[in-house]
């Protein structure tokens, strides 16, 4: 059966198959010491815990499309997440909840609960990698994130060593977080999502979807009209795999939107007007911080779209905030490098500290 996460052997991209740079959408890393593949909950518990009583270090590998892992690659044990399934769980007239394996490819998740008339997951649409992953960084686009349908996670507890059910609210999910971040206590087995039966989207909050469906924000579209409207924006910025286009051999955005409390934010604004670069486009969020948008940063510090690095590394023709291994013949160095270069320079013209969105494995930014 092919393997619907790896993808890397087309033109440019590595063979080995002990390279862990063949597991990621980056098409990076070094080798892994130890390669397992988990069909099922139970084997992926049973595998993390053999590798503990190996005592090595264990990281646990999805769609590896949000993670940078260093040339040296991981010394311990890599267990592959393959698990797979979908189960109805409870219903009534209004909803659905359904449990999804870890392992199952999120798309192929969203488009069946499109198809199945089910609402609250399309905004997501085209993003890659596996279901048990998105509520480790609260994946979310278009107006959407999981944290919006999630009901519990299921996960394997590496402190209490026990399977436990962690509800929603106890998630602790943020903007691109969540307690699962940057954590390697819980091992995500399965997500319960909630879900509302409608042939229509949930209201659409982004402003660009909803010019794009022809509806105004706060309306709903029909579901498979905003999945394949999502997919084609998508698509236009280079935020869909395709192995034919190296704008996509990226994690997606390498860098979060800044989070600033009001006083950041007005010394921003105060800057931006003695530069006369106008004001960055901002979200008001709640408790008085402000959104801002990293990829306007980084245009206005002169790293714009194509900016490139070395090694063949660099920013994607379609969207200032992926950074590519175009050549996927790189470097993870190289890559951090181009990534070091594009922080730096917008603290030293901003004064705004950027950080990384992926999981960064074996080497620092
Ligand atoms: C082209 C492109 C577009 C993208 N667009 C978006 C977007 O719009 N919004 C967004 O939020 N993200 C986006 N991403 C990032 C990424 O797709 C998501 O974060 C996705 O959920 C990662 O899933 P994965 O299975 O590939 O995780 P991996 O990369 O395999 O792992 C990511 C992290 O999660 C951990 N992990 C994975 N599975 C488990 C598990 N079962 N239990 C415990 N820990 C686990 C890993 O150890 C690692 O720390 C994009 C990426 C790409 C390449």
């Amino acid at each position: 059966m092919p393997d619907v996460y790896a993808e890397p052997t087309t033109a440019a991209g590595p063979t080995d198959p002990a390279t862990l740079a063949r597991y990621t959408t980056l098409r990076l890393g070094g080798p892994a010491g130890r390669l397992e593949i988990a069909g099922d909950a139970a084997d992926l518990v049973a595998k993390v815990r053999a590798a503990e009583a190996r005592d090595q270090a264990v990281l646990v590998l999805a769609g590896g499309s949000n993670v940078v892992i260093g040339d040296q690659g991981f010394p311990g044990t890599v267990v592959l997440v393959r698990s797979r399934g979908l189960t109805v769980v409870a219903e009534d007239g209004d909803t659905v909840t359904v449990r999804v394996a870890a392992g199952e490819p999120w798309d192929e998740l969203v488009a069946a609960t499109v198809e199945r008339g089910w609402a609250g997951l399309e905004c997501l649409s085209g993003i890659p990698g596996s279901t048990g992953a998105t509520p480790i960084q609260n994946v979310g686009a278009y107006g959407q994130e999981v944290a919006d349908t999630i009901v519990a996670v299921e996960a394997y507890d590496r402190a209490h060593r026990e399977v436990v059910r962690i509800p929603a609210a106890d998630c602790g999910f943020a903007y691109r977080g969540s307690i699962f971040k940057y954590s390697d206590r819980w091992v995500v087995l399965s997500v319960d999502f909630r879900l509302t039966r409608s042939p229509l989207s949930a209201p659409i909050r982004y402003a660009e979807l909803a010019r794009a469906l022809g509806v105004e924000v706060g309306d709903r579209a029909p579901l498979a009209d905003t999945r394949a409207t999502v997919r084609r924006l998508r698509a236009g910025k280079g935020m869909v795999l395709d192995a034919a286009d190296p704008d996509t051999w990226s994690v997606g955005s390498f860098f979060t939107n800044p989070v600033l409390d009001r006083e950041a934010y007005e010394l921003l604004r105060a800057r931006t007007a003695g530069l006369g670069t106008g004001e960055p486009p901002a979200w008001p969020g709640a408790c008085d911080v402000v959104k801002i948008s990293a990829a306007w940063l980084i245009e206005q510090a002169g790293f714009g779209k194509g900016y490139a690095g070395p090694e063949g590394v660099a920013i994607s023709t379609k969207h200032t905030l992926a950074l590519t291994n175009r050549s996927g013949t790189a470097s993870t160095a190289a890559l951090v490098a181009l990534a070091r270069e594009i922080r730096d320079g917008v603290h030293a013209r901003f004064g705004v500290p950027l950080h990384p969105e992926p999981v960064l494995i074996n080497c620092t930014l």
